[in-house]
């Protein structure tokens, strides 16, 4: 089975962990940059994409996951984590300073776009590839306003685009996690499957 990394520093992590267990996926919840070797995936759970970037900063992380990306490394964010993947983000408030940004995927989002906490809300989502509608979970969610020439839309909500890929990074808008449809999961594992194990020499 694909051993696949969950950022664990704050967020939704441990409900990616348990879905992906389920799969029968080998989990490991990742917070030190050494626990990125062997791993052929990792997951940037939902949470709050500020401090998620502030104490990847702080342990080393976002040019580690960067080497893990560039050694063939699959990655995929979800909400927060969509929004650490971006290229340029919008909709950080001035007094957070600065937002920190993996930068690994050739996309712009916009924070909170769909308004307050009281504004989250569920609807079914046509994913391009799922033959049924899926049951996605928004939570304060961004949109990805843009995107460059090497991304695939996968899904949108309203006319925003809310699921893409580029290569083997995938981002979503929403929290797949949190509904027990395993399909989002599944179509990251099968990006695994064509990454490969990153070596233990990260
Ligand atoms: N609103 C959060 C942010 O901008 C993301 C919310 C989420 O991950 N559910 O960081």
């Amino acid at each position: 089975p694909p051993t696949i990394g969950v950022l664990a520093l704050q967020g939704a992590f441990r409900e990616h962990k348990r879905l992906l267990q389920t799969l029968g996926a080998h989990v490991i919840e990742v917070r030190l940059p050494h626990q990125l070797g062997g791993l052929s995936g990792l997951i940037l759970p939902g949470g709050e994409s500020t401090t998620i970037g502030n104490l990847m900063v702080e342990y080393g992380l976002i040019s580690a996951i960067q080497e893990f990306h560039a050694a063939g490394g699959a990655i995929f964010g979800t909400c927060a984590g969509a929004i650490l993947l971006a290229r340029t983000i919008h909709g950080t408030p001035p007094q957070f300073g600065e937002q920190p940004s993996l930068d690994l995927m050739d996309i712009t989002v916009q924070r909170n776009a769909f308004g307050r906490q009281v504004d989250s809300f569920r609807t079914p989502l046509d994913v391009s590839g799922f033959e049924t509608p899926f049951p996605a979970v928004f939570i304060r969610a961004p949109v990805i306003a843009a995107v460059g020439e090497g991304v695939e839309v996968l899904a949108r909500h309203q006319d925003q685009i809310v699921l893409a890929r580029q290569g083997n990074v995938l981002a979503g808008s929403f929290h797949p996690e949190l509904t027990g449809d395993a399909r989002i999961h599944e179509l990251f594992l099968n990006m695994n499957r064509s990454a490969q194990a990153v070596g233990s020499g990260l």
